[in-house]
């Protein structure tokens, strides 16, 4: 007689990826879902725009990577901590051609039987097109609950209303496109808008904290329950900013100030042990961070199964 529990059965999955999209940390009580909604392709020369050139070629070379475009991972974390689910950015959205693999994030919650309704709280690290723009897809604000909080910096709030770009070095359709996505996002959800100044506890554990930098009012979050932690460092960290913290990327407001907050953030985490997950770094992206000489080093977690 056959035995059922020892026979490897054929799965006929209606969503079917070749790798997986989702990865469940436990911090405590607190249960957290690193999402990714794809990747972005951009050019190498907006990762480090005050490197010289050949130590920017060197440093690509060296990880293996192409010399001209880098594929920018895109991650967006889940968070449940109590009765709140807490959404933590939101991807691309789908609107963008030159971005075909990115924007997968309201396919890959509803994969991870997260239903939009479902959210209590949005935070966004900054208004960013990459961080908001999924919340502009076709059909997403209707699912989401009329009573839905989402929790962004006033300083970010802010820098939108009139946005000065003078110290960025972004490729040169991106300025525009990034205006316009976060005074659409604005328009969209004003009413559901619950600004801070430096910190706000989303839910128990759940702590955003404004950091500058990146952007005037970007912001990470902690997550901190029964002795464990982890940081969704958002856009502070880059895949190139353990071995060159120093390096300006080109989407920065404040590149002296975006280094001084990547490197403080850095030495923490190196000093706390605790788990970082950043929106750019490798799926799933949670890691530790040792220090390295003058630098750091990222120590991915080994996959537990
Ligand atoms: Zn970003």
């Amino acid at each position: 007689m056959l035995n059922v529990e020892n026979t490897i059965q054929t799965v006929e999955s209606e969503y079917d990826e070749l790798v997986p999209s989702r990865y469940a940390v436990r911090i405590g009580e607190i249960d957290v879902l690193v999402v990714s909604d794809g990747v972005l392709s951009l050019p190498t020369a907006t990762m480090a725009t005050n490197a010289d050139p050949a130590d920017r070629a060197t440093w690509l070379d060296e990880m293996f990577l192409p010399p001209d475009a880098f594929g920018w991972p895109l991650n967006v974390l889940v968070a449940r901590s109590g009765d709140q689910n807490i959404l933590i950015d939101a991807g691309l959205g789908v609107e963008y051609p030159d971005f075909p693999r990115a924007g997968q994030l309201p396919l890959r919650l509803a994969a991870a039987g997260i239903d939009l309704g479902s959210i209590t709280d949005i935070v966004i690290t900054h208004m960013h097109m990459d961080h908001v723009g999924g919340l502009l897809v076709d059909g997403v604000k209707e699912r989401l609950r009329p009573d839905l909080r989402i929790h962004v910096a006033a300083a970010e709030v802010k820098f939108w209303a009139s946005p000065d770009f003078s110290h960025t070095s972004m490729p040169s359709p991106v300025p525009n496109v990034l205006r316009s996505a976060a005074r659409r996002f604005l328009d969209e959800y004003r009413s559901q808008l619950r600004v801070f100044d430096q910190e706000y506890e989303v839910a128990p554990g759940v702590v955003v904290c404004r950091t500058g930098g990146h952007t005037p009012g970007h912001s990470v979050v902690r997550v901190e329950s029964g002795g464990d932690r982890l940081t969704f460092a958002g856009d502070a960290v880059f895949p190139v900013g353990f071995d060159h913290p120093d390096w300006h990327n080109g989407f920065e407001h404040d590149p002296e100030e975006a280094v001084r907050v990547r490197v403080s953030l850095l030495q923490e985490l190196a000093a706390t042990g605790g788990l970082l997950v950043a929106t750019h770094l490798p799926f799933p992206s949670v890691g530790r961070v040792a220090v390295d000489g003058a630098a750091f080093r990222w120590v991915p977690v080994f996959w537990e199964y």
